[in-house]
């Protein structure tokens, strides 16, 4: 019998080759140290100019955004999120999993962003106000050194419905993006996958975007999202797998969040490492937010990234670095899960390359644990999270308690440092999600026995 090939190997030789495979394949909860962290310089054509850029920008539409989203008034219309110490949920993990933590986990609440409710509100924001910055600056509207509140006018608002902005998304990068862009005045389409909350889509529709719905995973509606702007000179495509700027969007986080630990006296540095955990899908909101973390802190912040385990594509992409040639799929996982915000099938080898050498890991999380965080977080904090974002949770635990954890933490020399590390979980989003779904997933997790 001849077995199937995947990627020109047998599950045999991949098996034989990357041993983990074994456990990944019948979507096993793993933990993957990256056996290329720092090895060499990753691939990349971004620098630290870039990040700058992008803080820059965010600051020219500062006051316009205070303007148009008023919730943003008290942060001057910067887009940003509190740090919270969590020690009761801390407490309940600790008991739970048998482990301690030295310092305050602290909790990075993104979930919480103004305007979305989701990281999204970093990356895809950004690209959409660059865009809007280029077309108006095309048209001789506007100049960095004027006032960007004038972007809140009938004059760009018309100038920008000539103008069209399209997206595919599994649901959250819609939000973002179909938000700022019909705030803005632009026509918007937003093409997404069967997986995508029905909410979702009603409260993109009652905001003027337009909602094209299909059938299949998240990779089919980007292809035909893709395809269609193609058509269309005037339509720019917001291109979650290979765009800089979405990227450079989530990037700018590291520098305030370093500032806002730096107000709970929490610095980073050799003694005092820092290990943050994101949810990961396509990989750009949390590889956009790892290489800005590097720029700031260098070897001593260390990023690991949580996948659900029938939806791994980070982790495939970099164990085989085949990146984006490969899918979850040809492995036999489903990509069904129900952290909708992570059901990507396959990664984007544009991030894939350029934080090759700066991730230090990723492991996967079955989506009943996700149910279970919630309902802890839930009972503990008073904290409600989507199942999406309760993948971060799990990385400390498991970078303590799993052999293949505490191999990378010798390995790196930081056994000694443990004990001043911080350990900061990235909530990635949960605000926008209407009671009466929270309060379901709340149930599911009150039935869950973990
Ligand atoms: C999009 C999203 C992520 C992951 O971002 P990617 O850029 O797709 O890797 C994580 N959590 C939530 C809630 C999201 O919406």
């Amino acid at each position: 019998m001849v077995s199937k090939l995947i990627a020109d190997k047998t599950m045999e030789q991949w098996v034989k080759q990357h041993p983990i495979l074994e456990e990944i394949v019948y979507a096993d909860e793993v933990f993957w140290p990256n056996p290329a962290y720092r090895m060499e310089n990753s691939k990349n054509t971004l620098t630290n100019a870039d990040i700058d850029d992008a803080a820059e920008r965010l600051k020219r539409f500062a006051p316009y955004i205070a303007k148009v989203f008023p919730e943003t008034m008290e942060t001057e219309g910067i887009i940003e999120s509190p740090i919270k110490p969590i020690r009761s949920m801390q407490r309940v993990m600790e008991q739970k999993y048998d482990v301690a933590f030295q310092k305050d986990l602290l909790l990075k609440c993104d979930s919480h962003l103004p305007i979305s409710g989701s990281i999204k509100a970093r990356g895809g924001i950004y690209e959409v106000l660059k865009h809007a910055e280029e077309v108006a600056s095309k048209h001789h509207y506007i100049s960095v050194d004027q006032n960007y509140t004038q972007f809140d006018s009938d004059t760009f608002r018309t100038l920008f419905s000539n103008y069209e902005i399209s997206v595919g998304s599994t649901g959250n990068l819609g939000l973002s993006i179909g938000i700022m862009s019909a705030q803005l005045g632009f026509k918007v389409t937003v093409h997404m996958s069967a997986d995508a909350k029905q909410w979702k889509k009603d409260l993109l529709r009652s905001k003027g975007v337009q909602v094209i719905e299909y059938e299949s995973d998240y990779s089919k509606a980007v292809i035909e999202g893709r395809k269609q702007a193609e058509n269309n000179p005037r339509c720019h495509f917001i291109d979650d797998e290979n765009s800089r700027n979405l990227f450079l969007g989530y990037a700018v986080a590291a520098s305030r969040l370093k500032e806002q630990l730096h107000v709970m006296n929490i610095e980073v540095n050799a003694d005092q490492p820092l290990f943050v955990y994101l949810p990961c899908g396509v990989g750009g909101g949390p590889g956009g937010v790892t290489f800005g973390l590097h720029a700031e802190f260098g070897e001593h912040v260390h990023c690991f990234f949580a996948e659900p385990t029938n939806s791994p594509c980070f982790l495939l992409g970099q164990l085989t670095g085949l990146q984006d040639k490969i899918s979850v799929q040809d492995f036999g996982l489903s990509n069904q899960t129900d952290a909708d915000g992570l059901a990507v099938g396959r990664t984007s080898s544009f991030v894939g390359e350029t934080i090759r050498h700066l991730l230090s890991g990723c492991y996967t999380i079955q989506d009943a644990r996700l149910y279970a965080l919630l309902r802890d977080l839930a009972d503990t904090e008073d904290i409600f999270l989507e199942p999406s974002a309760l993948a971060g949770f799990y990385g400390p635990v498991q970078l303590m308690s799993q052999q293949s954890g505490r191999n990378y933490i010798k390995k790196h020399n930081l056994t000694d440092k443990m004990k001043q590390a911080h350990h900061l979980i990235w909530a990635t989003g949960g605000n926008m999600v209407p009671q009466e779904v929270m309060q379901g997933y709340y149930e599911k997790g009150k039935n869950i026995n973990i």
